[in-house]
């Protein structure tokens, strides 16, 4: 950023919960079925239809609150919200506006700028103000690519009408597009950690917004702010917010000024263009839902909420770095997809090795999962089999690289450690009688050697245990041929 400039940032995402049915009717909220095959009278907005509130809505959208710190209002109201738009049957939709679901959280995130090549430089904490998640239903889809056996066509789909939503809105609290990126994936991980939401941005079910203007440093008031949409990765909308940062900083040193719009993402060209002015902003004329009674949430909900919360990945990773030793990048990757880290914890204890339990599935491992586009709970390698492979390494029965390669193998064939160690003929030879019968057949083989060790030259020792090892295909216990070899010696 230019110096003397900071930018002011503020996040809106709506998070699609996790439901399977929508949240005032029974359709399905499943995501590639036929156009406008999953609707009823209520979604499709058919006069005298009945709303009813899917319980569901209410315990995900509490889950998702008290993940991002949010406080959960015992009585929130539903309301209208008026708008005319293609894809809105009912000529509104069903939110929150003065009552909302959950407000007031502050949340902590960590964050870090980003040098050329991408890299993080510096990873602190950033406690950002949330002031609301509302609970809402979404719209349906004006959809322009044709169906797919004509050409050209327009139509309407409203499966995705009526699907719930939690829209989360932040203060101005971000000063850098890399703090928005921060957020917006803690978000996404926090919300699929406790189950709130898939938060898939390819399938539409989380998406983001962000309000950008400039200033200059010192200065308390804010300037125009523009809205960017249609950001379709949390790459894109960090490429987004930069774009914007740049060119409003321009427009304000030019004299210009900044006009208060929304704009859009054109990833082709790498910049953002208006979509539309604030002039004609809407007017929603809000007001209170009249066929739905005011959400209000026990005391005892709330607590059993709280109850059911399972250890955040933030907290599990200052556990991990605490317990297990690790450093804070090894404990991030780890804490990175929450298979990934139960995977890491059960292999960790079991093997009583958490530091070689995270080196073997930070390299191996993870290389393995991502060529096969598996996952970390689809892993062919049960945690407790990388544990027994990993307790023959300590053990000194394989050598680290041996134990790399029986990985690969135990992945690609499911087999268990013992199986492929013993298959590859790794397997060490540990009994004193066969390693004493290799090292006399060295001795009577190499006479003069023998000879000129006794008389004196201690050097030809590593002549002999190399002998011995050759002999043993590698595979004969180090330590007990230096025992027996210094005897028979
Ligand atoms: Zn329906």
């Amino acid at each position: 950023m230019k110096e003397g400039w900071e930018a002011v940032i503020g996040m809106e995402i709506h998070a699609q919960l996790a439901t399977e049915t929508k949240i005032f009717c029974g359709c399905a909220t499943s995501f590639g079925h036929d156009p406008n095959s999953n609707t009823c009278p209520v979604c499709l907005g058919l006069p005298g239809a009945l709303p009813v509130l899917n319980e569901m809505v209410v315990e995900y959208g509490a889950k998702a609150a008290l993940a991002l710190g949010l406080n959960i209002n015992e009585t929130s109201v539903f309301s209208r919200k008026n708008y005319f738009y293609p894809d809105l049957p009912k000529g509104y939709q069903i939110s929150q506006y003065d009552k909302p679901f959950s407000s007031d959280g502050q949340l902590t995130i960590m964050t870090s700028e980003r040098d050329e090549s991408g890299r993080a430089v510096d990873w602190r904490p950033l406690t950002i103000h949330i002031i609301r998640m509302h609970l809402e239903e979404d719209a349906g889809k004006n959809v322009h690519e044709g169906l797919p056996e004509t050409d050209k066509y327009s139509y309407i789909d409203l499966n995705r009408a009526g699907t719930p939503l939690g829209e989360i809105v932040t203060a101005p609290d971000f000063r850098s597009s890399w703090q928005a990126y921060d957020y917006v994936n803690h978000v996404r991980r926090v919300l699929q950690w406790v189950g709130a939401s898939d938060a898939d941005m390819e399938k539409g079910n989380l998406r983001c917004e962000a309000n950008v203007s400039v200033r200059k440093i010192g200065q308390e008031e804010f300037n125009n702010k523009v809205e960017l949409k249609n950001l379709n990765s949390v790459r894109f909308m960090q490429k987004a917010i930069e774009y914007e940062i740049e060119r409003q900083i321009a427009a304000h040193e030019a004299g210009e000024g900044v006009a208060q719009e929304t704009r859009l993402w054109d990833e082709k060209n790498n910049r953002t263009r208006v979509m539309r002015s604030k002039e004609d902003a809407h007017d929603y004329r809000y007001f209170p839902e009249p066929d739905l009674q005011p959400l209000v949430v026990t005391p005892e909900f709330i607590a059993q909420m709280k109850a059911e919360m399972p250890e955040l990945p933030d907290a599990m990773r200052d556990r991990f770095i605490e317990t297990y030793g690790l450093s804070f990048a090894d404990a991030s990757l780890i804490v990175g997809d929450k298979a990934l880290a139960e995977y890491y914890e059960k292999t960790a204890q079991a093997s009583g090795n958490p530091r070689t339990s995270a080196n073997f599935i930070l390299s191996e491992l993870l290389r393995e999962l991502n060529n096969s586009g598996k996952t970390a709970a689809a892993s062919p390698v049960p945690a407790e089999n990388l544990a027994a492979l990993i307790k023959t390494l300590d053990a000194g029965k394989i050598n680290n690289n041996q134990a790399k390669e029986v990985l690969v193998e135990m992945f690609a064939s499911g087999r268990s450690a013992a199986e492929v160690i013993s298959a590859k003929g790794f397997e060490q030879i540990s009994d004193p009688a066969a390693i004493a019968a290799i090292i006399d057949e060295v001795i009577n083989g190499n006479p003069n050697q023998v000879n000129a060790y006794r008389g004196g030259n201690d050097k030809l020792f590593g002549f002999f245990v190399g002998q011995v090892m050759k002999a043993s295909q590698g595979k004969a216990n180090p330590k007990i041929v230096n025992e027996l070899l210094k005897s028979k010696l």
